[in-house]
């Protein structure tokens, strides 16, 4: 396996892209970057940019893509990001955001961009089970048997329903994914950096067809 590695994972919310991120972040050895994760920080700390995110996170609406270019370019600047690469989560979700990336990149451009393709019914089941860990942001998929108090397996975090996962901002975030991120598709793709991988299936089955993806391009 070559060593370092600059990916972007794409897909709707709920297409299980937090754990398959987490994952093959380990796989690879390069930090995972959420950016839905770096504004609920924010959120938890109670900055002025976790206020406002705060609010437009519970709307289901984006955040502007200034504010948010201006986060992923700083994060990108640190040494981990900038000697190993990285895998980003959830940005860029706009062309606008994109065509950013594409800029500040431009020194160590983006090896490719990952497409975890989930039809919206499914997710739309998947979002109203979905739980996170508030700590490390590993997700989990409700089954029933779970303690009150649940635990999260990789870091003792609690296990918690975010609050953005109600039925309207879900609905809300996957009208906004077909206008404003699905056209990340046509661009990436027109570029030749797309690989589109199912993501129905198992866990496991999704990783497995994934880590091939990634390592059949590499
Ligand atoms: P996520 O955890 O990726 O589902 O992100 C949670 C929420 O954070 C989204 O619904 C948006 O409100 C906001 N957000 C995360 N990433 C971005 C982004 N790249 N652009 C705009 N808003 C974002």
């Amino acid at each position: 396996m070559i060593p370092g590695a600059r990916l972007v994972l794409l897909g709707r919310q709920g297409a299980g892209k937090g754990t398959q991120c987490v994952r093959l972040s380990r796989h690879l050895v390069i930090p995972h970057i959420s950016t839905g994760d770096m504004l609920r920080a924010a959120v938890r700390e109670g900055t002025p940019l976790g206020v406002m995110a705060k609010a437009v996170i519970d709307a289901g609406g984006l955040v502007g893509d200034d504010i948010m270019i201006g986060l992923v370019s700083e994060r990108l600047e640190q040494d981990d990001a900038r000697v190993r690469g990285y895998i980003l989560d959830g940005f860029p979700r706009t062309v606008g955001q994109a065509i950013s990336l594409d800029e500040v990149a431009a020194k160590r451009p983006l090896d490719m961009v990952v497409d975890l393709v989930v039809p919206r019914e499914l997710v739309l089941d998947r979002l109203s089970a979905r739980r996170v860990c508030r700590d490390c942001g590993a997700n989990y998929q409700v089954s029933g048997i779970e303690p009150a108090q649940w635990s999260c397996e990789n870091c003792g975090g609690d296990v918690v329903q975010r609050d953005d996962d109600t039925p309207d901002a879900i609905n809300r975030r996957l009208d906004l994914y077909e206008t404003q991120t699905q056209p990340l598709i046509d661009y990436y793709g027109q570029s030749g950096r797309l690989v589109q991988i199912d993501g129905v299936g198992s866990p496991d089955e999704v990783f497995d067809r994934l880590t091939k993806g990634v390592e059949q391009r590499r």
